[in-house]
This record gives structure tokens, C-alpha cells and sequence, in this order.
């Protein structure tokens, strides 16, 4: 049974349409677009055509909700043509999943429509210039008075901010609470006056799409912007959302491999010497042996974890494992795959540099995998061990 057998067959098409759009739309442009480092205004817009914007919103808000390995199964054939169309619609998932689950019903009829169309884009803003892995040690602040909330503070690698009208702001409430957790909010905040996009930051990979700093100077929300409308639960809020965002982040690496791996069993069964196409000689098929089965390996974890979110389990644990893996994998693959492609793989003219700036992103993103091995040990202790 092919990956796709699992889902039922409206989903299958789903995806099916997904990987045409790729193999049409994406593979013939994104090399020029990924090294002139421009936007994909076209693509971004055929991505709303097809809906990939309204992924997580149910029908009832206009979007067409699909099961969590779908979900998975689209990031990964998105991320096979290019990572940064996945990374343009990851954050912007989990911004609609936090609103569906804790958003009150005018923030839910607020936002919802319109980002099930992609006419709002949203993302999420945690990480700060003093750090993103201790998100209880954040400085932003969101101090209530008689207008609503007056915000100060700063974001750093804020991706799509320039372009997403809904930032999902995480934020002191209160300062001073013990535990720190108590005191930070999830603030639903929109463009305006004090809040400014100020730097795109350069980067190795993941090109196209921005990743930038954000200021808030006296920046001013209303007081029904806080998610859920109560103060102090953003901590385990973002959480949450981080299990559909690690998800995400596995499946993105999952598409790299494959894209790298694609192209190396392509490359090796063209390119001979010795009389015979590389594929032959052990080195490089023990290479490409390694690479399926490390990437099916990979994609069956987060398949499993996928399954356990959509059962309503708390994953935190699972989703840490496929995010671990299949980005270690994925940066296993894709050095295997420049090794495969000899001095082309150093090439600018071939794709697989591309995928080797490209991977490192996801043993980053999200949480580093050194934070997702402290979340497993610490579920690892909590529930006695792993449930066979
Ligand atoms: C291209 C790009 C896009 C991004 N997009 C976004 C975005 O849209 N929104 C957003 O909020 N953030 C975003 N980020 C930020 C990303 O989530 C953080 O970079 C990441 O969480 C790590 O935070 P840090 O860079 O501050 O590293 P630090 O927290 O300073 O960590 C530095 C090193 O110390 C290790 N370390 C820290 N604490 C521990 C610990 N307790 N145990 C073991 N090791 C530890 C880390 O694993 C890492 O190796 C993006 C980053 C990049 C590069």
C-alpha cells in the first residue's frame, strides 16, 4: 500500500492535487526564485486557489479542514518543490488551530473566513533577540489599562510577518507571576501604529519568504485581544499549538529528503564511470539504501504521530520524536545527496545545494532538537516509559 492508502480518497486527492501543482508550477521556477530570494507572489496565490490556506479551518469558517497525517502529507509534498511554500503556510496553521481550540467565538468569526482563504495570513511571534528555547524568560510585555493593552517589547525571526496581517504575539501579562508561566498571554495583534517590521534577516536557506524583526513601542491592542479572552494561559496555549507546528516542521523535512533522494536515485542511475552508472558501485548504492530507509523510517514515525493528534491525544512527545528524526534524517539525506551528485552536488546549477542550505532550518525551527530531547526524556519519566 502506497503512504497515501492511509487516507481516505478525498483526502488522497487532495494531495494528489498538491503534488501535481509542485511538479507543474513549483519544480520549473523555484531555482530562479530561491536564488534572486523573491517572493513567490504567484505561487502564494495559487496555494489559495487550492485552498492550502484553509487546511485547518473547519467548513463552518469557509476553510476545508483535513485530517492531521493529510496535513502532513501536503507540508511534505510542498516542502519536496520548495521548504519556504511549506514555511509560508506552517505558522499560519497553527495560528488557526490555537484560535479553533482556545478563541473566543468573535475571534474565531473574526479571523477564521479569512484566513481559510488566505486573504489574512498569519504567524506566530515567540522568539526574542535574548532568546527563543526559554520562552518563559520572554520581556515583551502587554500592560492592561483603561484603553486595552499597551505592548512593548521585541521579536526576532518573525517569518511572514511582513506579508501576515494576524500576529500571534506571545507576551507577558504579568510580568512578575510565579511561575513565570502564569504571566504570559497569547495577544492577537494586527499591523498598526508601534508595531514595525524593521529588518529582514539574511539567511543560509529558506529563501523567498521573510523572517524579521518586529518592535512593539507602545503598541496598542484592544482588551478583547488576548486568545481565549483570559490572561494567562498563552504559555500552555503555544504549547499546544507547537505540537501541530513540530508536525509541520517533521513533515517539511520529510520533503526535503524525499526531494534530495528523488534526485540522487535520478542522478545515479544517469552518471557512469568506471563503465557503469554509479548506482552500481556499493559505496553509492549503500548510499541511497540508507537514505530510503532512513526517510521511510522517518515518515512512518511522523505518520504515527500525526495519527495520535488526530485521535485527540496530548503528543507533545510523539511530535517531538518526528520533528527529532525526521530532521536529522533529512540533514543525513541531503548530505548523502551532494556526495552522490559529485562536484555537481557543490553547484548552483543543480537543486541539491538548495536542500543542503534548506535542512538545517528544521533541526532549528520550532524548537531545536536539543529542546525536543529534553521534552521526550521529561514525557519519557512522566509516563513510565513508552506505551507498546
Ligand atoms: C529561518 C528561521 C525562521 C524562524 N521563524 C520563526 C518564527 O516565525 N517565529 C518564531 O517565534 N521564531 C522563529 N524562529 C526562531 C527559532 O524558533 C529559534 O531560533 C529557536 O527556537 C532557537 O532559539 P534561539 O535561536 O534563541 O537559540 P537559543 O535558545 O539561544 O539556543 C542556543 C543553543 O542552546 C541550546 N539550548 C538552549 N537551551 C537549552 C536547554 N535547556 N537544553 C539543551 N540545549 C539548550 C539550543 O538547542 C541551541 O543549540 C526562526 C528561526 C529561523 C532560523
Amino acid at each position: 500500500m502506497s503512504t497515501l492508502g492511509i487516507l481516505s480518497a478525498e483526502e488522497q486527492f487532495i494531495v494528489r492535487t498538491v503534488r501535481d501543482f509542485v511538479d507543474r508550477e513549483v519544480k520549473p521556477v523555484v531555482r530562479e526564485l530561491e536564488h534572486s530570494d523573491t517572493y513567490p507572489e504567484a505561487l502564494i496565490g495559487r496555494m489559495k486557489q487550492l485552498g492550502i490556506f484553509g487546511l485547518a479551518v473547519p467548513g463552518e469558517y469557509g476553510g476545508t479542514s483535513v485530517s492531521m497525517p493529510c496535513y502532513v502529507l501536503i507540508t511534505e509534498e510542498l516542502a519536496r518543490g520548495w521548504m519556504s511554500l511549506a514555511g509560508a503556510m506552517g505558522g499560519h496553521t497553527v495560528v488557526a488551530t490555537l484560535l479553533l481550540r482556545f478563541g473566543t467565538q468573535a475571534q474565531k468569526r473574526r479571523y477564521l473566513p479569512r484566513m481559510a482563504t488566505g486573504e489574512i495570513r498569519a504567524t506566530m511571534a515567540l522568539t526574542e533577540p535574548g532568546g527563543g528555547s526559554d520562552l518563559q524568560a520572554i520581556r515583551t510585555v502587554a500592560g492592561k489599562d483603561a484603553d486595552g493593552y499597551l505592548v512593548n517589547g521585541a521579536k526576532t525571526w518573525i517569518t511572514n510577518s511582513r506579508r501576515s496581517q494576524l500576529i500571534a504575539l506571545l507576551c507577558k501579562t504579568d510580568p512578575d507571576a510565579s511561575p513565570a508561566h502564569r504571566g504570559i498571554s497569547v495577544l492577537l495583534a494586527e499591523h498598526g501604529p508601534g508595531l514595525t517590521v524593521s529588518r529582514d534577516l539574511p539567511k543560509l536557506g529558506y529563501k523567498g519568504v521573510e523572517s524579521c524583526e518586529v518592535s512593539f513601542d507602545d503598541y496598542r491592542a484592544p482588551a478583547d485581544a488576548i486568545l481565549g479572552g483570559v490572561e494567562g494561559k498563552g504559555f500552555a496555549q503555544i504549547m499546544k499549538g507547537l505540537e501541530t507546528g513540530r508536525l509541520q516542521v517533521a513533515a517539511r523535512a520529510l520533503g526535503v529528503g524525499r526531494a534530495a533522494l528523488e534526485d540522487a536515485l535520478a542522478y545515479a542511475q544517469e552518471r557512469e564511470s568506471f563503465g557503469k552508472p554509479i548506482w552500481q558501485h556499493q559505496s553509492i548504492g549503500n548510499y541511497l539504501a540508507d537514505m530510503a530507509t532512513s526517510l521511510t523510517a522517518a515518515r512512518q514515525l511522523t505518520l504515527y504521530a500525526a495519527r495520535e493528534a488526530q485521535a485527540g491525544r496530548r503528543v507533545d512527545m510523539e511530535a517531538g520524536m518526528a520533528k527529532l528524526f525526521a530532521s536529522e534524517t533529512a540533514m543525513q539525506i541531503v548530505l548523502n545527496a551532494v556526495r552522490i551528485h559529485g562536484g555537481y552536488g557543490y553547484s548552483t546549477e543543480f537543486d541539491v545545494e538548495r536542500y543542503f542550505r534548506d535542512a538545517p532550518l528544521m533541526i532549528v525551527g520550532e524548537g531545536t532538537n536539543e529542546i525536543q530531547r529534553n521534552v521526550i526524556a521529561r514525557q519519557l519519566v512522566k509516563r513510565g516509559g513508552l506505551d507498546v
